[in-house]
């Protein structure tokens, strides 16, 4: 959490993200990767623009 700038990456989540910095739950999702075990998203904070990284099971 030190670098705002490297997307943290937070595993099989889905309703319960939570913005590192300010708590909000609003993310809109910037890109999706598949794979061929795993769905990867880029999501961006509504609120004040924290990017993070989810790994869901595909
Ligand atoms: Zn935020």
């Amino acid at each position: 959490m030190s670098d705002d700038r490297v997307p943290m990456v937070l595993s099989a989540v889905k309703d319960g993200i939570v913005c590192p910095r300010c708590g909000c739950r609003h993310f809109r999702v910037v890109y999706t990767r598949r794979k061929p075990s795993v769905i990867m998203r880029l999501r961006e904070c509504r609120h004040c623009g924290r990017r993070i990284v989810t790994k869901e099971r595909a």
